[in-house]
């Protein structure tokens, strides 16, 4: 099975934890449904009030990311659900804080066209933009947008004229949404990261010289706070609550621009509802710079869960998750139902069978180890290009793929190319840079800032090569305010270390040089466009530019494995075209792989 669908289990959630004072608010109205709220766990006592005329329930998602077949809430029982608290005299508005139109074959089959659609019928009222609204292109992005019956708001993405143009905000800062007798302004905020997590190519102009479009943040979130406090003043004198819907997430690698940094140094709002970090939690109580406590939601993500904030004269009086269960919305559902259709056509080609789950995730959870230690998915996705660029005349020393761009397990069973393009949904290209050995070891040590601890979408599987991290040394790499790599550790001591490249013609392992020059093949994102921040790349020599889609690498290579009883390729290492290297390492039956990456000098770390 593969992790998403294990985001945000109900299963997880406490429901003996849920206080009756908070379960009252939604339990009375929908007694069949199972509820679940968090507050309690979380330590949020909010008043409970009796029926106000200005009351209204935000149900909200983030972090969609396209799960339209596939995840625990279809969106279409979330039509559903709006519509029976309707039904019962509720006002709902229906928010979503960002990265919905990407993330899984359905997004990429038409540019997240028909995910807009689905949540257009499904009563979406307000979202803002999450950094993968952002990989299309921002002709894609202006499509969807204008394909929207739900309003967009945004307070710091800008455009720019000239180089010198300060910017204007290319989206309304803030939403007003009427639901009933309340007013509830949405001011929306994007994650300034996406200036890096998105194609860099993306918001320059069309000379490539400038950024046309670009993100207020300030040098350490400064110039985001007041942006956004902007938005809220304007926001509040037109509104009788003023809500954030953001896709900052709380994760360390976001420091400075994370929710909980917005909401530290800004006043003049009752809640936070956001995104990004795939985080779940309902109803956290921030101080705000006034001393006033904000609640801050986020509902996990791919639709694990809906998260709900109920407000009541502009107070917020509830917040808690609801799992809707079985009801659909029939019109949203046949538009589900058709998209889901035609990617299954179109991907629906069987190439392989995988004998256990090849993980980007920890077993059983939706923890991406991939994004900060090493993983089967992750040594299968790097082996793939590895192997790849050799087949197709380019030996290479090793392949590099960011932790970002696996996006899924390989579930055990049947592989189909669906199964492939989930994994990497983005159609990246794989291609192949000269670069020298400091290049890589700067590579591997910006791309470990967070290693063993924290997720990092940088983070580096590898092929052809292996690498300890010490977590006891604090990563020191120098970065700019977006995020991009300006030069190695400040204090001179790399937390990457043993850095060894795999020798073909000895069958064995050896120390990697500094000095010397290297082939590499990998995530074009990464090696050659910058993405994710690895500028260390800028200089190196282009050897081959998209030579072909990741998914459909991860394809061939998956089809070059010894067939097994089934008939098909079987994924297992013995099977690989890989095994016939002495000495090369390969274990895809194991959720943590051969061990390439060792994490080192932390609690219970193992050296290989
Ligand atoms: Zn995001």
């Amino acid at each position: 099975m593969p992790c998403r669908r294990r985001a945000a289990r109900p299963e997880n959630i406490m429901d003996e934890n849920m206080p009756k004072t908070l379960s009252r608010n939604l339990a009375a109205r929908s007694a069949r449904r199972r509820i679940c709220a968090l507050a309690a766990a979380l330590s949020i006592v909010l008043p409970c009030t009796v029926v106000a005329a200005a009351r209204v329930t935000v149900l909200h998602t983030n972090d969609t990311h396209a799960h339209i077949d596939d995840g625990y809430v279809s969106f279409s029982e979330i039509a559903a659900e709006k519509a029976r608290l309707e039904a019962a005299g509720e006002s709902v508005i229906l928010a979503d804080a960002g990265d919905h139109v990407q993330g899984t074959p359905l997004g990429g089959y038409d540019s997240g066209r028909s995910v807009i659609d689905i949540m257009n019928a499904a009563g979406y009222d307000v979202a803002t933009l999450g950094n993968h609204e952002f990989d299309y292109g921002v002709p894609a992005l202006f499509d969807n947008i204008r394909r929207a019956s739900f309003r967009y708001a945004c307070c710091n993405f800008i455009r720019r004229k000239t180089l010198d143009d300060p910017g204007t905000l290319v989206l309304p800062s803030y939403v007003v949404v009427t639901a009933g007798a309340a007013r509830v302004a949405f001011v929306g905020v994007t994650t300034p990261a996406t200036l890096v997590s998105a194609r860099p190519s993306t918001f320059l102009d069309a000379s490539g010289g400038w950024r046309a479009y670009d993100f207020i943040s300030g040098e350490r979130g400064e110039a985001l706070y007041a942006a956004v406090q902007k938005a809220v003043d304007e926001a509040a004198a037109q509104a009788d609550c003023t809500v954030v819907v953001g896709h900052l997430g709380v994760s360390p690698d976001s420091a400075g621009c994370r929710s909980i940094d917005v909401i530290a140094h800004t006043t003049n709002f009752v809640a936070f509802i956001d995104g990004h970090s795939h985080s779940l939690y309902t109803g956290a109580r921030v101080r705000n710079a006034a001393g006033r406590d904000v609640v801050l939601a986020q509902s996990g993500c791919h639709l694990g869960i809906l998260g709900f904030l109920t407000f009541e004269d502009g107070r917020c009086v509830a917040a808690g998750t609801v799992f809707p269960r079985g009801e659909r919305n029939p019109e949203v559902a046949r538009l589900e139902e058709q998209l889901s259709d035609a990617v299954n056509r179109q991907l629906g080609e069987r190439v392989a069978v995988a004998p256990a789950d090849i993980c980007s995730c920890a077993p059983g959870t939706a923890d991406r180890l991939v994004r900060r230690e090493g993983c089967s998915a992750g040594d299968f996705a790097a082996d793939a290009a590895w192997w790849y660029a050799k087949r197709h005349g380019f030996a290479c020393d090793m392949a590099l793929i960011n932790g970002g761009n696996v996006r899924s397990d390989i579930p055990a069973g049947d592989v189909t190319l669906k199964t492939l393009r989930t994994v990497q949904p983005f159609g990246g290209d794989i291609g192949i840079v000269e670069v020298n050995g400091r290049d890589i070891l700067d590579a591997l040590e910006f791309g470990a800032k967070t290693a063993g601890d924290a997720e990092f979408g940088g983070f580096l599987q590898v092929a052809g090569l292996r690498y300890a991290v010490d977590a006891a040394v604090k990563s020191s790499v120098q970065v700019d305010a977006a995020g991009t790599w300006v030069a190695g550790p400040s204090n001179g001591v790399y937390r990457v270390r043993d850095v060894e490249v795999y020798d073909r013609s000895k069958g064995k392992f050896v120390p990697l040089d500094l000095h010397g020059v290297y082939r590499v093949a990998g995530s074009a994102f990464t090696l050659m466009e910058g993405g994710d921040g690895f500028a260390m790349f800028r200089s190196a020599k282009k050897i081959e530019n998209g030579m072909a889609t990741d998914y459909l690498v991860l394809a061939e290579y998956a089809k070059a494995f010894k067939r097994g009883a089934s008939g098909l390729p079987s994924l297992s290492s013995s099977a690989s075209p890989l095994s016939e290297l002495a000495g090369y390492p390969l274990a895809y039956e194991k959720p943590a792989g051969a061990g390439r990456i060792a994490i080192v000098g932390r609690a219970g770390a193992v050296a290989d």
